[in-house]
């Protein structure tokens, strides 16, 4: 089933049962305070908050997302893609747990003839909200008794891993997971708390149950009381989803993202072989043709909703994609242009859900190529600089200085592990730990930076798990310091 006829599905579902489809939102989010629209329920906020009363009780979407907070698991994991799109259904004060229960399973499990997606109802876990004495048991009932999920197939996971709150005074709710089992093949049985790798998140439920009176951390918080109104909020991710109808390994291998990576291939005379273990000899390279897939296609949808690059904010998320796209493609071994190759391939897998990829293809297509020229000059004059600094280190016996690597980061905007590579070619070390704690007191310096900015943005602390997904850009001008990154 491909990704555009699961989304269709979906909406025709939650239409069936009372849903307002809801077209998706740009990914720039109206919200001021928030760089991206990180969640399907972004663009309801006013309405889950009841600060603004919803014209319908019931909606559904499928909305585009980007997530830049993954970007390090882009192709390492099989399930993390910067963009994605998020399916949901939402009410406002009408259904609540039971409901919510029941349509997830009805779409997952029905037959594919009847609407649905099909899915083996054995091969479904999922988590409920249980920590301590507190218990969502009225979900596990649901799931029990109604649905009828074996009771082993219903997990506990306490507040750090399901249970939703804003950061503050407010709004809260257990939620409940559903998972899927690729099979003994992909990891360790016993379930999603043993192997998320084998079990796969593929739907997030959460209850807007409780009135929170004092929120201390995302774990420790008073419950005042039941909400008046109650609301539902869940997401699916769809190419999570199509990667399971779609009987592939992973989400860069369904149909609107595969092309891309194809063509990586094809321009690097690379070979993909869906490796997905470390210390596979082809696993390197086929990271890197998932991240040039994952990436180009993020930059086509984003450059799509107006941002353009720029050093700071949604704009240097972008540079920041097409930056590590290009670098990805150069250590394959394709050192010339590769966006007019690769660009092209992304709005044709993409046009059939999103007709303005290319009837705006002229557009973004001179944004983008434009930004790849720019960092092919910036590559280019840091290699002379490059250069000129190791000749002197080799001169003086002593490896690349940590202030001559943060220099070409810093002027040139020369990658960390460009700079690394090229200077192991010239038989040269390089003070890592020196650029390392360089780039630790930079960060420091914008993190201050991005505190500084905050005031006037109070509502934006009303949604720390989209805080803390957006913020990253303030704290990520480590272009490219991906497997050694000092983030651990
Ligand atoms: P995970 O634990 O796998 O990182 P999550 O718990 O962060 O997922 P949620 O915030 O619950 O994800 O988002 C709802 C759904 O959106 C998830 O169940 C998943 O199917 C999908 N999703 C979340 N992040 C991504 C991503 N980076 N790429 C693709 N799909 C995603
Ligand atoms: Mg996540
Ligand atoms: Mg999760
Ligand atoms: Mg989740």
């Amino acid at each position: 089933m491909k990704s555009h006829e699961i989304a269709r599905r979906w909406l025709d579902f939650f239409s069936r049962k009372g849903h307002t489809v809801v077209p998706s939102a740009s990914l720039v989010s109206n919200d001021p305070s928030l760089l991206f629209t990180v969640a399907g329920m972004v663009p309801f906020i006013p309405y889950l908050t009841a600060r603004e009363t919803p014209p319908y009780s019931r909606a559904t979407s499928v909305q585009k997302c980007i997530r830049t907070a993954d970007i390090e698991e882009v192709g390492k994991t099989a399930r993390h893609g910067t963009f994605f799109q998020m399916a949901g259904n939402f009410s406002f004060g009408d259904y609540f747990k039971e409901d919510a229960i029941t349509f997830a399973w009805e779409l997952l499990t029905s037959p594919v003839e009847d609407g649905g997606y099909g899915l083996d109802p054995e091969r479904l876990w999922v988590t409920v909200y249980e920590d301590g004495d507190e218990r969502d048991d009225e979900a596990r009932a649901i799931w029990r008794d109604k649905v009828g999920v074996p009771n082993e197939r219903i997990i506990g996971t306490g507040k750090a891993d399901n249970y939703w709150n804003t950061g503050q005074a407010g709004p809260g709710g257990p939620c409940s997971e559903i998972y899927y089992d690729r099979g003994p093949a992909y990891g360790l049985e016993g379930g999603p708390a043993v192997d998320e790798t084998r079990y796969i998140e593929i739907w997030n439920l959460v209850f807007m149950q409780y009135q929170l009176s004092e929120v201390r951390s995302k774990t420790d918080f008073d419950v005042a009381g039941e909400l008046p109104q109650k609301n539902i909020d869940t997401g699916l991710g769809l190419e999570r989803l199509a990667m399971i109808l779609q009987g592939v390994e992973n989400m860069y291998e369904t149909d609107q993202v595969r092309p891309v990576l194809d063509k990586a291939a094809e321009l690097s005379g690379k070979s993909y072989t869906s490796a997905e273990d470390p210390s596979d000899p082809h696993h390197a390279d086929d990271v890197k043709m998932r991240v040039v897939a994952d990436h180009i296609r993020s930059a086509l949808m984003l450059i799509s909703d107006g941002v353009t690059p720029s050093n700071e904010g949604r704009g240097y998320v972008l540079r920041r994609l097409i930056r590590r796209a290009v670098r990805a493609m150069r250590l394959l071994g394709v050192e010339t242009a590769v966006l007019p190759e690769l660009l092209p391939v992304s709005r044709d897998a993409m046009k059939g859900t999103y007709p303005e990829v290319e009837t705006d293809f002229a557009r973004i297509s001179r944004i983008a190529y434009a930004e790849e020229k720019a960092f092919l000059r910036t590559i280019a004059s840091g290699t002379e600089r490059l250069e000129v600094a190791v000749q002197e280190s080799k001169a003086a016996g002593r490896p690349l200085s940590g202030a001559d690597a943060f220099a070409l980061h810093d002027t040139y905007g020369f990658p960390i592990d460009l700079t690394l590579e090229m200077a192991e070619e010239a038989g040269l070390k390089v003070d890592e730990a020196g650029f390392r704690s360089l780039m630790q007191e930079q960060r420091k310096r914008a993190q201050a930076d991005a505190r500084g900015k905050k005031h006037g943005h109070s509502d934006m602390s009303v949604f720390n798990e989209l805080l803390k997904a957006g913020n990253t850009v303030f704290t990520g001008y480590d272009e490219l310091l991906t497997e050694s990154s000092v983030r651990g």
